[in-house]
């Protein structure tokens, strides 16, 4: 298989080495054109175990990886891992399904991506000889960081470093963190927002200085981040094994299409979507969910991206975005490979902050893509209604989601069976879950998830629960500027 970066012709990559390199030498994304090679028969699934289901389809994807390694590498990455075998469950809800991608090790649903990459990655380096540890360096404003640290950690041959916002992140979150366990893994705070560490971040890896230094230390930089191919072949693989379910309990016939719902932030997850689609899978409308942050709700329905717009923070904060990253391998991919017009576009927005897709192109994305926005006052009212009449307890960006559907249903509905993503456990955001659903004004963090497992008796994820009582590791907080030293220091 071949992935294109969807800049320019000049740069080219086999799976492996999409995967170790992240991202193109000319910024572009590594992205696949010729779905045809990625074929699956969806029937062949049915009746597979979801870690079958993973490996067949990542295998599809990544295709420079055996069956037999691939099969291999993701039963270690998910082994004793989840809450359940079944990895992503799907529950019926009212006349709808949510398929539950929460149910890892961080209760959010970077992990069924971030517990595959870092073997996707050392896999790579040995097939390509490559000798060097890989640093893996990340600035998060929460949820990432989290996954990542649980993926890394003790994974031999990576080391991992975490940068968050100091003040910036929740009680929840900063527990997870600084809590962290593993010999090879940092957790530092940065005096700053989250720009801030990311800026420092992207500094590092410009800085040929520290890359020469990482080479001398025989380590070399790399990030965790949603451009990497690698992070979105494993979230292809829950479409498929939903549509499985569906048909394996008769809610569906092999064949029938179906719609899925989407909490949409960087564009990565709406986009595996899209890659499951091109690969086979009946996909009615995939419809797109933002927050107030609609920037995507916009594009979709006028063709206009306009990033120069106020940013807000809202209750879903992993969806607090104005630059969605891999909407550029959609725009490629929609436009049929066409580099010219993307880099374009991606130089408008640079230089710009604002870009007008061909309407020719628009039109190819609204036949497969509807999209919606629901600010906060509309998440957390569905949050209290959806526990009022189903006894179904929803986060704030699953929230989110479940508005736009509700919307969509009324607007567009065309007969085929709903499956709405949920990207995060409830106790993730007790605070807010919890003021949707009652009166009670908790003290800290810790106090709602108490409130709101008295109120509603669901249980607690085991890890939540356990992070009270855990020690904290890691105590460090720099300067903006003292990041790099940071990381020297790390790794003497
Ligand atoms: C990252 C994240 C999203 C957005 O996913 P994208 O792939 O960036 O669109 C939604 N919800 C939660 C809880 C997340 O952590």
């Amino acid at each position: 298989m071949v992935f294109y970066s969807t800049r320019s012709k000049a740069h080219t990559a086999d799976s492996t080495e999409a995967v170790l390199k992240g991202i193109a030498p000319d910024g572009g994304l590594y992205t696949p054109v010729d779905f045809d090679q990625m074929q699956v028969d969806v029937g062949k699934l049915l009746g597979m175990s979801a870690v079958e289901i993973s490996s067949e389809v990542i295998g599809r994807i990544l295709n420079d990886f055996t069956p037999e390694e691939m099969r291999a590498l993701i039963e270690a990455a998910y082994d004793g891992k989840f809450e359940t075998g079944d990895l992503t469950p799907l529950e019926k809800v009212g006349d709808d399904f949510v398929l539950e991608l929460f149910r890892g090790p961080t209760s959010a649903f970077k992990d069924v991506a971030l517990s595959v990459l870092p073997r996707l990655i050392t896999a790579a380096r040995d097939k390509l000889g490559v000798k060097e540890e890989i640093v893996i360096l990340t600035a998060t404003s929460g949820d990432t960081g989290k996954a990542a640290l649980e993926g890394f950690h003790d994974v031999p041959g990576t080391r991992i470093i975490v940068f968050y916002p100091d003040g910036g992140v929740s009680d929840v979150q900063k527990a997870q963190m600084v809590t962290q366990a593993g010999g090879n893994v940092g957790v530092c705070a940065v005096k700053g927002n989250f720009d801030d560490a990311q800026t420092g971040v992207k500094n590092i890896f410009a800085d040929d200085q520290a890359n020469g230094w990482a080479a001398e230390k025989g380590a070399r930089l790399s990030s965790a981040n949603s451009i990497n191919i690698g992070r979105l072949a494993p979230q292809v693989a829950y479409y498929f094994k939903a549509y499985c379910d569906l048909v394996l309990r008769g809610e569906i016939r092999l064949g029938d299409p179906v719609n899925f719902v989407v909490p949409t932030g960087n564009f990565g997850d709406i986009l595996a979507g899209e890659f499951a689609r091109r690969m086979g899978l009946p996909v009615a409308k995939l419809v797109c969910a933002s927050n107030k942050n609609n920037v995507l709700t916009d594009f979709i329905n006028t063709g206009v991206y306009d990033r120069r717009r106020e940013f807000y923070k809202t209750a879903s904060p992993s969806m607090d975005i104005l630059v969605s990253s891999n909407l550029e391998r959609y725009l490629f991919l929609a436009s049929g490979g066409d580099f010219d017009l993307v880099s374009g576009l991606m130089a408008d927005l640079r230089e710009k902050g604002i870009y007008t897709a061909p309407d020719k192109l628009m039109e190819t994305m609204r036949e497969h893509f509807s999209a919606g926005c629901a600010d906060d006052e509309k998440a957390l009212d569905a949050i209290g209604r959806v526990w009022r009449d189903y006894e179904y307890l929803m986060d704030t960006h699953t929230a989110v989601g479940w508005a736009v559907m509700e919307e969509f249903k009324a607007s567009e509905d065309n007969g085929w069976v709903n499956v709405m993503l949920s990207t995060a456990s409830p106790y993730k955001f007790s605070r807010d879950v919890l003021s949707a659903i009652s009166d009670a004004q908790p003290d800290s963090g810790f106090g709602a998830m108490d409130m709101l497992n008295a109120t509603t008796g669901v249980p607690v994820p085991a890890a939540l629960a356990a992070l009270r009582s855990r020690e904290a590791r890691f105590n460090d907080c720099v300067e903006k500027g003292e990041m790099l030293e940071y990381v020297k220091e790390h790794l003497r």
